[in-house]
């Protein structure tokens, strides 16, 4: 089965593993929605370069996730510019790190917002589409915290927790349609996400960017190797494809055995 043709919005595309999703899917003939932040010229060059490249309509959503007026908006911008959306991968996620007790309650809020809610609303949107064309496929970048904790992370861990729950409840209600539902859940990957937590470990213990990097893989990821993002990228295609059609409701570890331990 091809590809060609379908529409893939993919939330959180212009940095780190939603960008690489995006490029794989548009290399297989998707028409595709970038969205997230970013330098206007930049993300306007990346759209020009990735429709040229590929021969595919590509459009920018400057939409923020993290309120659900806006993800609406976004529906009927797609709607218009390309039709409805087959191939949903809700990506776009933020990170804060600190004790229960010192996490600010406003970082709580952003982070449920965007990597769990946002995933609802664009979810409740793609829907009906799909179910009437009888297909669809719904990929959640969820992490290795969607199966197991690490301290400091509690909005991060519960809001990941939740996508995997998500995940499962939404698989069950479209599983008749043809459409699956699943998560992807990465270990480290280093992008500008993990880059941050590389460099406050550095600065924490006077290291350096390599020190740091191995410290952090050596505490977690048996692989001692960062996930690659084309990886994840090429999990997508898989998942989209008809070889991948029974599988829906799972939690995909792609960790390098980190939640093997
Ligand atoms: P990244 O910081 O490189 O990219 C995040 C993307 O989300 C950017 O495009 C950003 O603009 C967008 N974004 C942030 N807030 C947004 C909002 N309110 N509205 C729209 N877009 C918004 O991060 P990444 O590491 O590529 O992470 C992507 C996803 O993968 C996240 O959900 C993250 O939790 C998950 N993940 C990352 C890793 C890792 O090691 N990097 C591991 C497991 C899971």
């Amino acid at each position: 089965m091809s590809l060609k043709d379908k529409v893939a919005l993919v939330t959180g595309s212009t940095s780190g593993i939603g960008l690489a999703v995006a490029k794989t899917l548009a290399q297989n003939g998707c028409n595709i929605v970038l969205n997230g932040f970013g330098e206007a010229q930049e993300i306007e060059n990346l759209r020009n370069n990735l429709a040229k490249d590929n021969n595919i309509k590509v459009v920018y959503a400057e939409h923020d996730l993290s309120k659900a007026a806006q993800i609406d908006q976004m529906f009927k911008m797609i709607g218009s510019e390309l039709g409805d959306v087959d191939i949903l991968i809700n990506n776009a996620g933020i990170q804060y790190v600190a004790p229960i007790e010192r996490f600010p309650s406003n970082k709580w809020d952003a982070i449920i917002a965007v990597n769990l809610s946002a995933a609802f609303h664009t979810i409740r949107n793609v829907v009906p589409a799909m179910k009437k064309k009888n297909w669809g496929r719904i990929i959640n970048i969820a992490s290795a915290h969607g199966l197991v904790a690490s301290k400091h992370k509690t909005a991060y861990v519960a809001a990941k927790h939740g996508i995997v729950g998500l995940t499962k409840s939404v698989a069950l209600e479209v599983a008749e349609q043809m459409i699956t539902c699943n998560a992807i859940c990465p270990g480290w990957v280093l992008t500008p996400l993990v880059q941050k937590q590389i460099d406050d470990r550095a600065k924490a213990n006077n290291w350096n960017n390599d020190k740091a990097s191995k410290d952090l893989l050596a505490e977690k990821q048996p692989s001692l190797r960062f996930v690659q993002d084309e990886h994840i990228g090429e999990m997508v295609i898989f998942l989209c494809s008809d070889a991948g059609s029974s599988i829906t409701g799972s939690a995909l570890p792609m960790d390098g055995g980190w939640t093997a331990q």
